[in-house]
């Protein structure tokens, strides 16, 4: 990279598309173009390739070619989960409005005491669980089910590295409201701090209480190694874009023993949980692109982590009252989120994207809006300081010179917004 070219530091908001990716993709654009569910010959052809794009993908993620339903992304996925689970536990474990059989919401405590009058019938609350630095996918569609259905949330905390307080989710699972939980819905790595969550030991305690666990992938797909089926866990979400694919490409896996619910209704593609003619291309796309994503990283994985590294020590050394946010070692290998006291994180990305690096002030659905980036809250963090939040993210590992531009670049940006 030369100077003057910008530096991309955003790789946890998007990834660019390979060239690899776009000429293994564009055959099922052009030539190949049929649709999949046809019985003709350029039809099965079509199929032929969705089953092999399946199958590689789902091995890539430790999970069967069964358990991959294809979908239009992180959100979608994350979306399908958590409302379709949670809606099909409750109505089999005889929760909210199904008690009586009614597809009504049940909400407030009326109707989980019975009215005054005694003429509402008396039900039992659903309940789901979730962390409290879950992404607005995960917990947006836990606040949907409260607002139609009734269901209680429980946000787990987490502690100041911004690791899921296990103990919490234990006693969130004891006793009668345990019995009242359908879902527990936590994220593998974290998209503001990078630091990535104890999932097997997650997985243990919700099973202990025979509750299902969905986990959102989508910050760690392509990043470290995901076994889906060896972890046991019973849905997990990812999203092409992260990992080199084109955006609105995504899978939800969950594993044939899971009840679930489709929120979309239609031809019955993808087992029935994802109707519409499915993107063969798009399929293609996000097996190839993880296939490469994951080989990059058993090839790179040890010079990213050391030149996130350095990248965490030079800036410590030339902003010393910078302070890195989130877990120092178990986090993402191409993650560096830090607060710089004193000034917004907003104008330090402004100022820094001046200088040709463009990094994140936090999520990447958080710019835009300004937002205080809600996993810091979360991790106990003043306001104030969580405002001046910046996060750089890199696929590659980054060279020294590399290294060398962005920190006298935060060097400058810190001094020139500090003066003012
Ligand atoms: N979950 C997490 C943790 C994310 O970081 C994101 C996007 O940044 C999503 C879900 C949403 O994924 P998508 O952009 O594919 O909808």
């Amino acid at each position: 990279m030369t100077d003057s070219e910008a530096l991309y530091l955003d790789a946890a908001a998007t990834e660019p598309v390979s060239r690899d990716v776009i000429d293994a993709m564009t055959p099922f654009l052009t030539d190949a173009y049929a649709n999949p569910a046809s019985v003709h010959q350029p039809g099965r052809t079509a199929a032929r390739a969705l089953d092999a794009a399946r199958a590689s993908f789902a091995s890539d993620l430790g999970a069967k070619p069964d358990d991959v339903i294809f979908t239009s992304g992180g959100t979608e996925s994350d979306n399908l989960a958590v409302k379709g689970i949670a809606m099909a536990r409750m109505r089999r474990m005889g929760l909210g409005g199904f008690a009586t059989g009614a597809v009504s919401a049940v909400s407030g405590d009326a109707a989980a005491s019975g009215d005054a009058a005694g003429t509402a019938p008396a039900v039992r609350r659903p309940r789901i669980v979730i962390s409290s630095i879950e992404h607005p996918a995960v917990s947006g569609s836990a606040d949907w089910l409260a607002r139609w259905f009734g269901f209680d949330v429980v946000r787990i905390p987490v502690d100041d590295e911004a690791h899921i307080d296990l103990d919490a989710l234990e006693q969130a699972l004891d006793g009668e409201a345990g019995e009242r939980t359908t879902l527990v819905a936590m994220m593998l790595a974290n998209n503001e701090v990078g630091s990535v969550e104890p999932i097997e030991r997650i997985v243990s305690i919700a099973h202990a209480h025979h509750v299902p666990v969905h986990v959102d992938a989508v910050q760690a797909a392509g990043l470290i190694p995901i076994r889906m089926r060896d972890w046991d866990v019973d849905s997990l979400a990812v999203s092409g874009h992260k990992f080199g694919a084109p955006k609105g490409l995504g899978a939800l896996l969950v594993r044939g023993r899971t009840p679930i619910e489709p929120i979309i209704s239609g031809g019955g593609q993808e087992r029935g949980l994802r109707s519409g003619t499915q993107n063969v291309a798009g399929a293609v796309a996000l097996a190839i692109a993880l296939r490469r994503s994951n080989t990059r990283m058993a090839a790179h994985y040890r010079e990213l982590v050391a030149s996130r590294d350095m990248l965490i020590d030079a800036v410590r050394r030339v902003v010393p009252r910078a302070e890195l946010t989130g877990d120092p070692e178990r986090r993402l290998p191409g993650h560096v989120s830090f607060v710089f006291p004193g000034v917004t994180g907003e104008a330090l990305l402004v100022d820094l994207d001046a200088r040709g690096i463009a990094c994140s002030s936090g999520s990447a659905c958080a710019i835009g809006r300004h937002e205080i980036p809600p996993t810091l809250l979360a991790m106990g963090i003043e306001p104030q300081i969580a405002k001046s939040a910046l996060r750089m993210t890199f696929r590659e590992p980054l060279t020294r010179v590399d290294i060398e531009r962005i920190s006298l670049a935060i060097e400058e940006s810190y001094a020139a917004l500090t003066k003012r």
